[in-house]
């Protein structure tokens, strides 16, 4: 008989195959990389980073699996066999008879907005993401905020922060009438939460009260397989489906998706715009011609759409989802060792640290989040990015910043990309930089683009 029974870690289940080196640099070097950057590391050259975590989009790595598809690309103009391997497999995981497929998530979401969107229309979610607000915004919509209050306190541990409160749904539906609201969007994980789910029942509540008024439900279901994991894992009734089962009873209950598959379908291109409502699809299906391509390719080469089916395969592995969660988890378990302000829960894709509680001594004027992301680089060539004041943006009516409660620097974790080492390397920068916190004096703004600014504004640094 043993004695005592030792814990077991997990372990990626991938073993890695191919490398591709990273360039040291120094602190002198990073700090001219920044300078020339505008302090912004949306602008930093990719060569000139140690650690990329600035986001998870695009830049997983694909598995043997994947690459070989890659080579069994069907590169016909129209009809190619990799569409259909693909439209398959949306009806398979997704459980959406209708799909059109699109270069990015992005574009899915701009002719989901410009069909069902009329103008003056409002189109409530749980809590805005920066490339879907600005395309309800471009097709005339103002988009409402119903997520549960919770969400906007990062020190919140409810299991389930991305859920919508239903009494203010309905009381804005009152308010507004349903015939002014096209439809109601979900996402989940929210991004913009600091990756938080929301929980099937809360799905079913918000389903119900739309049947009643006949509003449409959508679902960014760029990361849904995320949310899956976390109901497997956190809600009654679930912990014996598998991941596949609860992503096509989350879909059920929608009456389209869009996809940004460069998260979970892990690839580095390509986007999905599925439904269940034949007239929007035969919509789409025209309209994506006009802006992406014919509606069998939608602006992807067919190796692309290969890469994509069989990434859906892979996705729904509970060993996979495990891991990349797991290593998220695990980063944050290793910066609360340093009392770190972070969110919580900890998010599915990624760690948000809170830099208003980081950075106490700044005022949101001069950036704290921004200024924290340019900080970290500088001390250690790790690349996160600000999610806060910046990339809240302006109010299109007063013209004033947007003050949200949260300002975050957002590190997100490429799928299957980095090791264990990489992370205690990020977090003892990370440290180092809380030492040094009380040094650093914030950013002043000196160019701002007009649409999705954190992208591309600049800053200087106050003296
Ligand atoms: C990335 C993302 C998008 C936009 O998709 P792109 O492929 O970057 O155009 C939309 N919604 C969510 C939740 C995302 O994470």
């Amino acid at each position: 008989m043993p004695k005592k029974t030792i814990k077991r870690s997990w372990a990626e289940p991938f073993k890695i195959k191919v490398v591709e080196p990273i360039k040291m640099t120094t602190r002198a070097y990073r700090e001219k990389a920044a300078k020339e950057a505008g302090y912004n590391t949306f602008l930093l050259k990719s060569e000139d980073v140690y650690i990329d975590l600035l986001t998870d989009s695009g830049t997983n790595a694909m598995s043997d699996y994947q690459w070989a598809g890659m080579m069994l690309g069907d590169e016909a103009y129209a009809g190619s066999k990799n569409f259909y391997y693909l439209w398959d497999n949306i009806k398979k995981y997704y459980g959406m008879p209708y799909f059109v497929p699109t270069h990015q998530g992005r574009a899915a979401e701009h002719m989901v907005s410009k069909i069902l969107i009329k103008p003056n229309n409002v189109v409530p979610g749980n809590m805005y993401f920066t490339t879907t607000r600005e395309h309800i915004e471009l097709a005339g919509g103002k988009f409402v905020d119903v997520i549960i209050d919770q969400a906007h306190n990062p020190q919140n541990t409810h299991p389930f922060k991305g859920n919508i409160n239903i009494n203010k749904l309905e009381d804005l539906i009152k308010k507004v009438g349903a015939k002014n609201i096209p439809y109601v969007f979900m996402a989940g994980p929210v991004n913009m939460a600091g990756g938080q789910p929301f929980s099937m029942k809360n799905l079913k509540e918000v389903s119900a009260l739309l049947k009643k008024h006949g509003i449409k439900l959508w679902f960014d279901a760029t990361r849904a397989v995320e949310n899956a994991y976390y109901i497997k894992l956190r809600e009654k009734g679930y912990e014996k489906k598998s991941i596949e089962q609860i992503l096509k009873e989350i879909c059920s209950h929608f009456d389209g998706l869009w996809v940004s598959a460069k998260k979970d379908l892990m690839v580095n291109i390509g986007g999905i715009f599925a439904t269940r409502d034949k007239r929007v699809y035969e919509e789409a299906r025209n309209m994506v011609v006009v802006y992406e391509g014919l509606h069998t390719y939608g602006g992807l080469a067919g190796r692309d759409m290969e890469a994509m089916a069989r990434g859906m395969e892979e996705m729904v592995q509970f060993d996979n989802i495990k891991a990349r969660i797991g290593q998220v988890e695990y980063c944050g378990k290793q910066l609360e060792k340093y009392n770190i302000p972070l969110v919580y829960p900890f998010g599915g894709h990624a760690i948000f640290l809170d830099a208003k509680k980081f950075l106490p001594h700044l005022k949101q004027d001069v950036f704290p989040a921004q200024t924290l992301a340019a900080e970290i680089f500088i001390d250690s060539g790790v690349r996160g990015m600000e999610r806060g004041i910046v990339s809240a943006g302006r109010d299109p009516n007063t013209g004033k910043h947007r003050y949200p409660k949260l300002e975050l620097v957002r590190l997100t974790f490429p799928r299957r990309v980095y090791t264990q080492a990489h992370i205690d390397v990020t977090v003892e920068s990370i440290a180092q930089v809380y030492e040094d916190r009380k040094k650093i004096k914030g950013l002043k703004m000196v160019y701002e683009p007009k649409h999705l600014r954190f992208f591309q504004a600049r800053f200087k640094k106050i003296s």
